[in-house]
């Protein structure tokens, strides 16, 4: 789960970890008066969306010359117009695709004079078991770009879970930022307070780009992102208010509430399968077949005719599928209830694409007739691989 940029920070702050002070705001209105809680001159308008790069984005709706998704004002009427050039309008950057993100919310924040941009993340490395802090001088650029011309300027210090921060973890961020003095004492506070904070919310990520060192020698936290381990979301109930689902997938949102593991991909093939490996399997022998899947859908192992209503519907709402492939086993269900519910829901959602449908295990026979005696233009298959043939073979002939 992602938050926005300002919750991350309003977060953060109660770990003592310095921010700009800043407000959000939803309407024009609000921008301003957000900005009159500021002391200026300087003031620092950000478009609050899901992804990064907003610096250097492009709104649509504006010219090609026009300013990106964060914009230094000088005055208060300067905030006023970047809100109303912001609000309501779409911005893509490098994240997120060409259709871009519609900016609904804002963040006003006082304006803040950098001596020095830095970097630092910290993620659960899986590698290794233990949450990895990777540091680098070169902040508030491409970090990837970093990462691939100047590797040596990336520092990463990984910390075992059992002891738990220690002080040198704190000296080796700071030595890795170069830092002295007091700068040095203040890096070395905010790793080991980052890290309380990490490791209390359940984070997955948390990324700050750039980490600022301001002209008056203090270090803020000018950009951040932070993101959140699904399943741990039922400890920490004001974390999962945070949740903004008009960031997310409907698709993907419509799948959760149904409890179905849905992502949507860019091939045409439609998939609805029981189990993520076997999900996995499936979209490898689609693209062995030489097509491309639309979606990874697990519907888990329970699947009522409900379910299996509302994941067609899901995989249907996608415009770019061409054929739906289902590939379930019926271990702990029986394949004639699975069956029951492939026809109930294919009706009910008035299916005019190939469907293909490979069930194996308990009843298989039972609901294979189930399947024959539909009415309806199923094509069976026998295995993983005859399905995916089949399903690659329908589409072509449709198309
Ligand atoms: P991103 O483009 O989505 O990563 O958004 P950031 O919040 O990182 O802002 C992009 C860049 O804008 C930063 O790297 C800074 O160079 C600049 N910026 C953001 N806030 C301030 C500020 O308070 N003062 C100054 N001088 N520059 C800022
Ligand atoms: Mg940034």
């Amino acid at each position: 789960m992602n938050i926005h940029e300002y919750q991350a920070k309003e977060l953060l702050a109660k770990y003592g970890v310095g921010v700009p002070t800043g407000y959000a705001a939803l309407t024009v209105e609000e921008a301003v008066e957000a900005a009159k809680k500021l002391p200026g001159p300087l003031y620092v308008v950000k478009a609050q969306i899901h992804a990064g790069g907003r610096g250097k984005g492009k709104f649509k709706e504006l010219g090609p010359d026009a300013k990106g998704g964060v914009r230094l004002a000088k005055s208060i009427d300067d905030v006023k117009a970047d809100a109303e050039d912001m609000l309501g309008n779409t911005l893509v950057t490098v994240q997120t695709g060409d259709a871009g993100k519609q900016v609904n919310r804002l963040y006003v924040t006082d304006g803040v004079d950098i001596a020095e941009e830095y970097y630092l993340s910290m993620l659960v490395d899986r590698a290794t078991g233990r949450i990895a802090l990777i540091v680098s001088t070169e902040g508030g650029m491409d970090i990837e770009e970093v990462a691939h011309s100047t590797p040596e300027k990336i520092t990463t210090i990984t910390i075992d879970p059992a002891s738990g921060f220690q002080p040198h973890h704190g000296r080796a961020v700071a030595f890795a930022l170069k830092l002295q003095g007091d700068l040095n004492k203040q890096a070395q506070k905010l790793a080991k307070q980052l890290y309380e904070a990490f490791l209390a919310l359940d984070c997955e990520m948390l990324e700050i780009n750039p980490l600022v060192e301001t002209k008056d020698g203090n270090l803020l936290v000018l950009d951040t992102k932070m993101s959140f381990d699904g399943n741990a979301m039922f400890r920490h109930p004001d974390v999962a208010e945070l949740r903004d689902v008009t960031e997310e997938d409907p698709a993907e949102v419509e799948a959760s509430e149904y409890d179905l593991a849905y992502i949507k991909l860019d091939g045409n093939i439609g998939c609805m399968v029981n189990g993520a490996g076997l999900a996995m399997a499936t979209m490898d022998i689609i693209k062995l077949n030489g097509a491309f899947p639309a979606n990874f859908l697990d519907v888990g192992g329970g699947a009522t005719t409900e379910k299996v209503t509302a994941a067609f519907k899901i995989i249907l709402s996608d415009p770019a599928v061409e054929g739906i492939l289902v590939n379930i086993f019926g271990g702990i269900m029986k394949c004639d209830i699975i069956a029951d519910g492939i026809v109930a829901a294919a009706k009910e959602v008035n299916l005019q694409v190939p469907l293909v449908v490979r069930l194996e295990g308990t009843n298989v026979e039972k609901g294979k007739e189930i399947l024959a005696n539909s009415g309806l233009p199923i094509v069976p298959a026998d295995d993983l691989g005859d399905a995916a043939q089949k399903i690659v073979a329908e589409v072509k002939k449709a198309a």
